[in-house]
């Protein structure tokens, strides 16, 4: 072995060290550089995607159940390889590694705001929603960036959600809460995504300028079978209720679950009763058809 080899498995070893939360160490194995060269290659795969333009846009309505009518969209990326549809949990983890994830949610939103042009002329007040990841939430510019683009497109911002997870607010929460002060000044609303899945926010909830709530699958899913996720969604509607937030329940799959929610006042939804996410001309069409879904009593 070369000192240049030594160097680059002392290197594998400290990525594994670190992968480990640090302040440890690691022994160099073989097994460590199999998964160092899996892991590059999947790295270089994403970025030639990346380059190719390969991740898409779909995107998933959000209804209210009153009306029974779309109010608008979440963006869900998509990478469309050699003629498959991958979900994200074939690429947004490695793209956050790299830090792909921030030019690749530019180009995301790039075209959402252009196909929510389409979608205003039919709807005049639809929003659409984007999933931004701690590390580009907390890099400086995010504000001046959207501020350029709705200016741009001709966007009101009140059409623009940002939807942010309870790790944005791990590490810097006075940095994270500022930089929401500072958004939410441009007229954007900002959502907390998978609420109650991650890190214990309670403590900064009521210091966080959120205007919606989302209501995690985990517990939805749980309502008419498991009581205990009953109590989280119940405590959660009646938590937003009195910080004036809204509630938007995620992955809502049956009726049961549907009239559950509405009995206790939660019409914003979001699931595949009424939709599964779907390309730009589905919803576009959608639109045109005036689609009502199943309203609630
Ligand atoms: P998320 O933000 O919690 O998005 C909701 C996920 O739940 C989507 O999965 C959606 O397809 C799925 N879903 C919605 N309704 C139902 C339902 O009724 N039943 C079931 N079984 N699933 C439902 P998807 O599209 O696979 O996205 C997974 C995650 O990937 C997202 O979770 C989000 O965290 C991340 N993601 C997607 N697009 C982006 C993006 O542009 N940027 C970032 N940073 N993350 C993204
Ligand atoms: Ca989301
Ligand atoms: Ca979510």
């Amino acid at each position: 072995m070369d000192s240049h080899e030594l160097l680059r498995h002392a290197d594998v070893a400290m990525y594994h060290a670190k992968q480990l939360g640090r302040n440890t160490f690691q022994f160099f194995t073989q097994a460590m550089n199999e998964e160092a060269s899996q892991r590059l290659a999947r790295e270089a795969r994403i970025k030639v995607a990346h380059d190719r333009d390969e991740f898409i846009n779909y995107y998933q309505p959000i209804v209210n159940s009153q009306t029974g009518k779309a109010v608008g969209v979440e963006l869900l990326l998509r990478w469309q390889k050699d003629g498959s549809i991958l979900a994200p949990s074939e690429f947004i983890v490695v793209a956050e590694e790299i830090g792909l994830i921030i030019p690749m949610t530019e180009r995301a939103i790039e075209r959402a705001l252009a196909d929510l042009k389409t979608w205003c002329a039919i709807r005049s007040d639809f929003y659409i929603s984007i999933n931004i990841s701690a590390l580009h939430f907390l890099k400086p510019g995010l504000r001046t960036y959207l501020a350029g683009l709705l200016e741009r497109f001709q966007i009101p911002p009140e059409q623009l959600k940002l939807e942010v997870t309870e790790t944005t607010l791990i590490k810097e929460p006075d940095r994270a809460i500022e930089k929401m002060r500072s958004l939410k000044s441009l007229g954007v609303s900002l959502s907390l995504d998978d609420f109650g899945t991650g890190y214990s926010s309670l403590m900064y909830l009521k210091r966080l300028p959120l205007d919606v709530i989302k209501i995690d699958r985990a517990f939805v899913s749980g309502i008419g079978s498991d009581e205990k996720d009953q109590a989280i969604v119940d405590a959660t509607l009646v938590l937003a209720k009195s910080l004036g937030m809204q509630c938007v329940a995620e992955g809502v799959e049956s009726e049961e679950q549907l009239n559950y929610l509405a009995q206790h006042k939660c019409y914003c939804i979001q699931g595949f009763i009424y939709s599964k996410p779907e390309p730009e001309t589905q919803i576009t069409q959608y639109l045109k058809d005036d689609k009502v879904e199943i309203k609630v009593q």
